[in-house]
């Protein structure tokens, strides 16, 4: 297994708009070994995506994947609340995203290079992606709830915005505090518990 370290918020490769991959760079050895060193990676974190700029490397790629597995720490009324349903191993190259409507749905997201803290961020509930693959065929994919929330926060490091920069920060949390606070609540008890911003 090829797993190399995860950059952390604070470092200017998160903030860099990434560079697009030409065909012919991504048949070469050093992508397709990039490619692998991502995928590791995330599994090893583990984590559900992983965009090059988190292993500190500015170009457009992306590799995403939510097993089965990863959902058996939940209800399945929390599963449904999410809209969470897996999704296969897949690579994306120079990915556009199309929202699809205004319907925005508030969660709860963490990111692996921010110490996988969590944090409340509204996101699109449905988006279409247009991509390359990791042959350089092109695809698209529809996609909505959970999945569509991913591929966003994904999407987002290859444009330098980490999901911070998009939540409610009331509800900033520790991975253990998200936990013992906000575990098992609805997003509306935990905005409750976080409270509202005090005046000024
Ligand atoms: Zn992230």
């Amino acid at each position: 297994m090829a797993v190399v370290e995860i950059v952390q918020v604070g470092d200017p490769v998160l903030r860099r708009l990434a560079r697009a991959i030409t065909v012919e760079e991504l048949a070469s050895q050093a992508i397709q070994e990039l490619i692998v060193h991502m995928r590791d990676t995330m599994r090893h974190a583990p984590g559900v995506g992983l965009a090059a700029p988190q292993i500190g490397v500015s170009l457009q790629l992306v590799v995403i994947e939510d097993p089965s597995e990863f959902h058996k720490g939940f209800t399945p009324e929390q599963l449904a609340a999410r809209e969470r349903t897996p999704v296969d191993y897949h690579v994306l190259v120079n990915p556009r995203l199309t929202f699809e409507g205004d319907e925005l749905v508030e969660q709860f997201e963490g990111c692996l290079s921010f110490a996988s803290f969590n944090m409340i961020v509204p996101r699109r509930r449905k988006v279409r992606v247009d991509a390359l693959d990791e042959h350089g065929r092109p695809f698209t994919r529809s996609a909505v709830g959970w999945y569509a929330r991913i591929l966003q926060h994904e999407v987002d490091h290859l444009h330098g915005v980490v999901c911070c920069d998009r939540m409610d920060p009331r509800t900033l949390a520790t991975p253990e505090n998200y936990t013992r606070f906000f575990g098992g609540k609805t997003i509306a008890e935990a905005k409750a518990i976080a409270g509202e911003k005090p005046r000024d």
